[in-house]
């Protein structure tokens, strides 16, 4: 048997794309379900840095002050190394925001403050291990969405349906609908690395001909990014660690190298 609900919004995906939009709806009064297939927000390396303008709309919501009492570190400033040169990039300090700084949270601290936030409002439902696996039609419309939970399979009615189920998304695939390709011509490698004691305090950028490395201090260790061409991350990963090693050690001064406990994974730009 398949239970049916029904409701004014269901939202495939709880990313920040889809809490947040949750969050929004249900103070409005809007009757929202957010289905999210994973039973918790643990991602490694995803979107950490939480920038002026989002923080700014943190304010506006009046959730800002309890958004800074989690922890969290505050980048006022960006230096970048070009070549042999040292210079500042960024410089947030004077933005007319009220946080003059990016911040740094990891993704699922993130959505666990929103999704805790929007659950103070009785019209906000959040159903964890719930996958969405297709669209309801109806007279050549989407009327809501079937989804798989651990008890069994649900059908979910609602006037508004929305996709923000990520890059893979099944909404997309079932409603048939066409992915726009911006020709984003790079992908990017993420590797975790420690960070010692007599390593640097701040936020880097190294740039040389056609390369470009972010190193971001996150106390405990290095939060790198290491920019690639598109689609050519399968064939660094072939040409072995060592020869990726010697690129990266190219770039920077010779202080980082503690790779012992190196965990690499990629993000692809679009
Ligand atoms: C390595 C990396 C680093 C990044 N760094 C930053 C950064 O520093 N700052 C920044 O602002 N952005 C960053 N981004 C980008 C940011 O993470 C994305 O823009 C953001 O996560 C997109 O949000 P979303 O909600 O659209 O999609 P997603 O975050 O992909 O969320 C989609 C959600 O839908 C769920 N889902 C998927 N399929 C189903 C299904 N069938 N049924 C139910 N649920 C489903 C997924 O589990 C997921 O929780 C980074 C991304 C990556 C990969």
């Amino acid at each position: 048997m398949t239970e049916a609900i029904h409701t004014r919004c269901c939202i495939a995906g709880g990313g920040p794309a889809g809490m947040v939009l949750g969050f929004l709806l249900a103070r409005r009064g809007v009757d929202v379900v957010v289905l999210e297939k994973h039973g918790n927000f643990l991602r490694d390396f995803r979107g950490d840095t939480i920038h002026p303008s989002t923080l700014e709309i943190m304010h506006e919501l009046g959730i800002l002050e309890d958004f800074l009492k989690r922890p969290h570190q505050e980048i006022r400033e960006l230096e970048a190394q070009i070549g042999k040169e040292s210079a500042p990039i960024a410089d947030f300090t004077h933005l007319p925001t009220h946080c003059k700084f990016v911040a740094l949270m990891p993704q699922w601290d993130f959505l666990d403050f929103i999704k805790e936030h929007a659950s103070r409002d009785p019209t906000f439902h959040a159903e964890m291990n719930a996958e969405v696996t297709d669209v309801v039609e109806e007279s050549g419309g989407v009327v809501g969405l079937r989804v798989k939970t651990p008890e069994g399979e649900l059908e979910i009615r609602a006037e508004l349906t929305i996709g923000a189920d990520g890059r893979h998304s099944v909404v997309r695939d079932r409603a048939k609908l066409h992915v726009i390709d911006l020709g984003a011509p790079m992908d990017v490698m993420w590797m975790r690395l420690s960070r010692r004691p007599t390593d640097p305090a701040q936020t880097f950028g190294h740039v040389d001909r056609g390369k470009f490395l972010v190193l971001l201090n996150r106390e405990s260790y290095w939060q790198c990014a290491f920019v690639i061409p598109k689609g050519k991350a399968e064939e660094i990963r072939q040409q072995g660690i060592e020869l990726f090693r010697e690129q990266i050690a190219a770039l920077e001064p010779g202080w980082l190298t503690a790779w012992e406990n190196c965990a690499i994974g990629r993000t692809s730009v679009y």
